[in-house]
This record gives C-alpha cells, structure tokens and sequence, in this order.
C-alpha cells in the first residue's frame, strides 16, 4: 500500500478487528486498508447499530442518550466560531444527528449537515427542520462559495479521500471563510502510549490516523492553510467509556463492567483529559502565500 499523502511504499503497523493498519515510514500518516468497496461499506456500517452500541460497530454506546456530553464537546468548537464568525452560513460534514446543526441554528447561524448515514439524517432533519442532506461531500448540492464556516468534527478519519473532498468544500467556502477539522492526533502522549489499543484506532469505521503534520499536508494540498490549533478534553458517559473498552481497548473488564454495572450508573459522565483530541482551523491558501 503506498502512502496517500507522499505516495512512499508504507509499512505494516498492526491488524485490528480483522483490518490491516499501514504507516508511511517518511511522513507518519496511517491508514486502514479497506477491502470493501466504500460506497457498500457506508451502507452497512452507519446503520442504526453505529449510534446504538452494537461491538462490531466500535462506535457510539447510545447517540441519543449521550446528547448533552456530545454537544457538551461540541460547545467548545462552537465558542471559537463564535468568535471568529459571529453570524453567517455553516455547514457540518458528517453531522450525524444534527447535534451541531441545532446547536448553530439556536445561536442565530443559519446552518446546513451533511452525512451518508440514511438512518442519521432521516432523525437529524425532524430537529434541523429538513436542513440536512443525505450525500456524500462530492455529490452534495449547494451554492459555489456559500459558506463562512464548515466543520468536520470527528469526522476527517472516515472519508476514503479526505483531500478530494477538502478540494470539493474548498468550492463551497467563501474566501474568507473557515474550515475547523477535529481527529485525533496519532503523535498524542496517549496515541503512543496505548500504541494499538488507542481509542481512534478504530478500522474499518476510521480509515485515516493523522497528527498536525500529516493533517496541515492534507490541508496545504488541497489548498488551505492551517492557522490555528489547539486540543480538547471531551465529556463522555460511562457506557461510552466502557464501551470504547470493550471494542476498541480490547478489554475483558470494560466488557464485564459494561454487562453488569446498571444503566443509571452507566450514564454518568466524566470529563476526561486526553488531549488526544486536536482540533485545527484553516482558511483558503491566500494567492500570494
Ligand atoms: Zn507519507
């Protein structure tokens, strides 16, 4: 498998829940080799079991009931955009539910999602008032320069060609607008210290393992440049934390806890400080820049 970004053969770096995980010895970008076709694959995978807690998805315990942690995490994105666009058009790649959307839509933004899931957008479009569309980012319809912020949060490590569709968003963002992508940061104190049974390394759903290098290359090709960064802590529920244990920490006793401890207790939620969480703010590369 040769690299995405600087097309160096890649090295075997480990295999998880039957996928094959390839590092580029030159530039650190990793990646999972997918063997199914993406367009089948996004059928099955983002199903109903991806938001409901299924093992073999490795994805969220129970989306709904988790609301108020995600949008907790969301807050803290969304108070930077505040800042930097005070009103105007976003856009959320791969929103999921809508959590962001309604969060923008509260706030006076007049907000837009997008996301492959058909079980996701037929429960985020009854709260987003019909605001979502069910496509993927090429096929999506809107207006060439349109928006002044779009977001991919947690997102950036699903797509199958990140750089492709960051050239196709880069069309829809006015030229003074922002793109904030949130991933995890594979060159993290705790990526390196949990190796393989670090929390993104999540295959087949996370196709892509970046840190701030390989993730400014990503930009810097597709013609943007990065001009902020800086990290979060996330709220999470217990279920989820087990969860994340049992599937992607490969636990024996995340997975006993998850069985036996009551679902009361379950949804309590901890704040955890990983700061594996990066965050980065881009705009479009200026012409003399
Ligand atoms: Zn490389």
């Amino acid at each position: 498998m040769k690299c995405y970004l600087c097309k160096q053969p890649t090295v075997p770096l480990f295999t998880k829940n039957g996928y094959n995980i390839y590092r580029c010895p030159s530039c650190g970008l990793g990646r999972t080799d997918l063997k199914e076709n993406y367009d089948t694959f996004l059928r099955w995978q983002y199903g109903k079991g991806y938001f409901t807690g299924d093992a073999q998805c490795g994805a969220y315990s129970d989306y709904l009931h988790d609301k108020k942690f995600i949008v907790r995490n969301m807050q803290k994105i969304f108070k930077y955009i505040q800042r930097i666009k005070p009103t105007g058009r976003v856009l959320d790649v791969g929103c999921a539910m809508g959590y962001f959307v309604e969060l923008a839509l509260t706030h006076g933004y007049d907000a837009y999602g997008l996301d492959a899931s058909r079980y996701a957008v037929s429960r985020a479009n009854k709260s987003c008032e019909g605001r979502i569309q069910l496509a993927s980012v090429e096929a999506a319809k809107y207006k060439p320069k349109s928006f002044d912020v779009i977001t991919l949060l947690d997102v950036f490590e699903h797509l199958q060609d990140p750089g492709k569709d960051l050239q196709a968003l880069h069309k829809l963002l006015r030229d003074d607008g922002y793109m904030i992508i949130a991933s995890g940061d594979a060159k993290s104190v705790l990526a390196r210290m949990l190796g393989r049974r670090w929390t993104f390394y999540i295959p087949p759903q996370h196709l892509f393992f970046f840190d701030r290098q390989t993730l400014s290359k990503v930009l810097e090709l597709s013609d943007f440049e990065p001009i902020g960064w800086f990290r979060i802590g996330k709220w999470l529920s217990l279920s989820y934390i087990l969860h994340l244990a049992r599937t992607t920490g490969e636990s024996r006793i995340g997975q006993w806890l998850f069985d036996v401890l009551p679902e009361s207790l379950q949804r309590i939620g901890l704040y955890i400080p990983a700061h594996d969480n990066m965050v980065v703010i881009a705009r479009k590369k200026r012409k003399n820049s």
